[in-house]
């Protein structure tokens, strides 16, 4: 008995959790997580983050800073398996990945990491005691099982898409849901009418090619531990009430997780891509503007637009006679495009900044100028906007981003959407005729023309803002769930540690 009470005292008393967070590779999986890293450091977990050597170059500068400042988190870098699957040396983010060919190449080199990833862990000291891993890469499972890890799925989109695509899939032969992809209906479950057309309320995986994958992702969802969710109790409580109901599961609302870094240099950092002159110009742009004037444009890191379609946004906010800071990211750069910014640039020069390449979204979004944010309602930049309080103007490209777009014009009230009831299942480059000019001119003045609706909606955005920092500070619901998660680890270790001796 004396042996095994030493055991309880020193697993809960004083070791170190060891967290190992397995990210997609993707921008906005591995932002988030590695935001996370920073939160269980800061309550004094030991931290690992799994990356390949080009992945860890875009978030060293940030965890070398934070390692500075005393947080433990390491990084483990894995070969990611290029060759064996038949993909271009260098193809480590899903950024570089082109094709559907490609990407189905690249979900079967993740799943190839599940040995090398054993192998490493094994050797990790002090012992790992619980792995993360996004829902995306349910090849995890394996991992923790064989190294009897406690494992969490991290989702990074909002619960209300992970709640409304799983009821789409559960209702599909109910009758409730239209087999036509853009026949609209309501979603079956919700405790409020949102209607939707199929293709825009689907799960990541549901398509054809990837159907193995999916079942795979929900299976690995369904053997979790435990989920941790980015996003904040007020925000979203009935879908997470619903969520949790649905699934049995216990689920850890710790977000908005963008708010773990507070200070400038971090906002710089994150994304690692920015140097210091770069975010001293647009502080500086930004400091000359009038508060909440700028609209903020970005599309995120993988939706595309064609050269029509921007310059559809680009002569929209020249109409719109409104300050802007518009972020074209490369891929969206073509001849055509090249050609016709000098142009604009020129026309608008005394009011809008074009960012090429990567911009400090959070940064910029933090500065007081910006008024509203058009935005492809990634969960990423939509839930950064929510935690900042700017109303958003919505055009949503693929994925989740549909169904988030449906929370923040429907369920929030914060957003407008640039082109209400667009039927499409992805824009992509090759997309054309979707929005026009005038589509972007009428969203940005109903967001900033200052009326009463314009108003009301501005103050529910900053409502939302009040409540997502309180979330994030000790006593609120975020910080209070990220406590119990880490407890539950402790408990659970402890009663591993327990079961192991009386074995012996
Ligand atoms: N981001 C950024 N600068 C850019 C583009 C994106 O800092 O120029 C960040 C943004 O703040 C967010 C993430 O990258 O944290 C993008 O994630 P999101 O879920 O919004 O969209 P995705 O890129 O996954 O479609």
């Amino acid at each position: 008995t004396k042996k095994m009470i030493n055991i309880i005292e020193s697993s809960s008393g004083q070791e170190k959790p060891h967290f190992v967070l397995v990210p997609l590779f993707a921008q906005g999986h591995m932002i988030p997580m590695v935001d996370l890293a920073c939160l269980l450091a800061a309550r004094g977990a030991l931290v690992t983050v799994v990356t390949t050597p080009l992945n860890s170059t875009r978030f060293k500068a940030l965890i070398d800073r934070a390692n500075a400042r005393g947080l433990l988190i390491r990084l483990a870098k894995l070969r990611f398996p290029c060759a064996e699957v038949g993909l271009p040396e260098g193809s480590e983010n899903i950024d570089h990945i082109k094709t559907r060919e490609e990407a189905n190449k690249y979900f079967e080199a993740l799943s190839m990491m599940a040995g090398p990833l054993v192998a490493c862990l094994r050797q990790l000291q002090p012992k790992p005691t619980c792995l993360v891993s996004d829902s995306c890469n349910p090849w995890t499972r394996d991992v923790a099982r064989e190294l009897g890890l406690l494992r969490f799925i991290f989702h990074g989109p909002s619960c209300f898409f992970l709640l409304c695509s799983r009821n789409v899939h559960e209702y599909a032969s109910s009758g409730d849901v239209p087999g036509d992809m853009f026949q609209p209906f309501f979603i079956p479950g919700l405790p409020q009418k949102i209607e939707v057309v199929r293709a825009q309320a689907l799960r990541f995986f549901d398509y054809p090619e990837r159907e193995k994958l999916q079942e795979q992702v929900t299976e690995a969802e369904a053997t979790a531990d435990g989920l941790i969710i980015n996003t904040f109790r007020e925000l979203e409580t009935p879908f997470l009430n619903l969520y949790q109901k649905a699934l049995g599961k216990t689920i850890w609302p710790i977000g908005p997780v963008s708010l773990a870094n507070k200070e400038a240099e971090y906002t710089v950092l994150r994304g690692n891509k920015t140097t210091a002159n770069e975010a001293e110009l647009i502080s500086n742009w930004l400091d000359a503007k009038d508060t909440a004037s700028v609209i903020y444009v970005s599309f995120g890191t993988l939706a595309t637009n064609s050269p029509s379609h921007t310059f559809e946004i680009g002569a929209g906010l020249e109409a719109s006679n409104r300050p802007f800071v518009w972020v074209i990211k490369q891929r969206d750069m073509s001849p055509e495009v090249e050609k016709w910014l000098p142009e604009l640039e020129e026309r608008t020069r005394s009011r809008g900044l074009i960012l090429k390449g990567w911009a400090p979204q959070v940064m910029i979004l933090s500065h007081p100028s910006v008024g509203a944010f058009l935005t492809h309602c990634g969960w990423n930049s939509t839930l950064e906007a929510v935690s900042l309080g700017i109303p958003m103007i919505t055009w949503p490209h693929l994925a989740d981003q549909f169904l988030n777009e449906n929370l923040v014009v429907k369920v929030l009230q914060t957003g407008v959407a640039l082109k209400p009831q667009m039927k499409t299942l992805y824009v992509s480059r090759e997309s054309e005729g979707l929005i026009a000019r005038e589509d972007v001119e009428r969203a940005i003045e109903a967001v900033m023309d200052g009326g009463e609706e314009a108003q009301a909606r501005r103050q529910r955005a900053k409502q939302l803002a009040i409540e997502a920092k309180k979330a994030m500070e000790p006593g609120g619901s975020s910080y209070e769930s990220l406590t119990l998660m880490i407890q539950h680890v402790l408990d659970a270790t402890t009663v591993k540690l327990y079961v192991t001796e009386t074995q012996i």
